[in-house]
């Protein structure tokens, strides 16, 4: 059993209210890979970077049980680059800089070492990728998920509905869900998005939560009410990789255990966003997971007698 994870690793400069970086690590990939580890190992990337990624963060991926058999490295260029400046709600951001540098003519290979995969997530990517990658399976993955962004909608529209038909689960924000669907409910969007192909929907919706779809039914997770929200970046593709991250461990693709999912998601996207890029996913431990779980239960835990 492995979980193979696709998409970006990136450097990224952010802006908040709250403070400037400069490049830093970064990448949808990165993201979910670092939160997807707390639960299952290894975990096996799919992705390309350029001689300029610090071996120092290789490194410190490897010793969390990411592996990078599956991560191809262009020595004579440079990493994916994006730029970000958040609003003050910090709930809506700018892209400054997208420079696809080692992306533009990323050819992915699947190498032997991933054919294993049960759970494949494909993280936020060209789709065209995303697609090469799922066909180069030899047999296909017992679930596969996909993220994308208004990026993708903007300029790959066509072909990001061609991979959607391949996946189980997609999983979008609120305004990627409306741009992708054409409907404003959002539980319209989802049923739009379920004709697509995918048989779940997850709607992330920043501090307001996430919706899950599925079997007729409907699952709303909270996020955690957050006194410091210090830098959102991250924080979908952290979801992401809780969220699968903990199927995978549990071997268990049942409506009910991604309802859990969600919330091991959740939590993890909480941490993500206390302090810059992926900082808080090298300093927490599980212990602290389990006390953010527990806080969790108590945010939406109520005692009702329906008559
Ligand atoms: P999120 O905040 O979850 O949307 O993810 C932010 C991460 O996505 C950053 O670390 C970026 O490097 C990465 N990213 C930004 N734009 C793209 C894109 N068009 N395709 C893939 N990854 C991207």
């Amino acid at each position: 059993m492995s979980l193979v994870i696709t998409g970006t690793m990136a450097y990224d400069a952010i802006e908040t209210p709250f403070g400037k970086t400069d490049k830093i690590i970064g990448g949808s990939c990165t993201y979910a890979a670092y939160s997807a580890s707390f639960f299952c190992k290894p975990i096996k990337p799919i992705a390309v970077i350029g001689g300029d990624f610090d071996q120092a963060e290789i490194a410190a991926m490897k010793a969390r049980g990411i592996e990078f058999d599956g991560v191809e490295v262009k020595e004579n260029e440079k990493s994916f680059f994006w730029s970000g400046k958040y609003h003050n709600d910090m709930n809506t951001r700018d892209t400054l800089v997208t420079d696809l540098n080692v992306l533009e003519t990323f050819d992915p290979k699947v190498p032997a070492a991933c054919q294993d995969c049960d759970f494949l997530m494909l993280g936020n990517l060209m789709p065209s990728l995303q697609q090469k990658v799922i066909e180069q399976f030899t047999t296909r993955p017992k679930f596969i998920i996909l993220d994308t962004m208004n990026f993708w909608m903007d300029i790959a529209m066509p072909q990001l509905l061609e991979t959607i038909k391949l996946v189980d689960l997609i999983l979008v924000n609120d305004s990627e869900a409306r741009q992708l669907s054409g409907e404003y409910s959002l539980v319209k969007a989802a049923e739009k998005m379920m004709q697509m192909g995918p048989k779940y929907v997850i709607i992330k919706k920043g501090e307001h939560g996430a919706l899950l779809f599925g079997e007729g039914k409907i699952f709303s997770a909270p996020a955690l009410p957050l006194a410091d929200v210090f830098d959102p970046t991250g924080a979908g593709d952290t979801f992401a990789g809780g969220f699968i991250g903990h199927l995978a461990s549990t071997k268990d693709i049942s409506f009910n255990n991604m309802k859990r999912g969600i919330i091991i998601g959740s939590a993890m996207a909480s941490f993500c966003v206390e302090k810059f890029g992926t900082q808080r996913m090298k300093e927490i431990t599980h212990a602290d997971i389990d006390a953010r779980l527990a806080e969790f239960v108590e945010l939406v835990n109520f005692d009702i007698v329906v008559a």
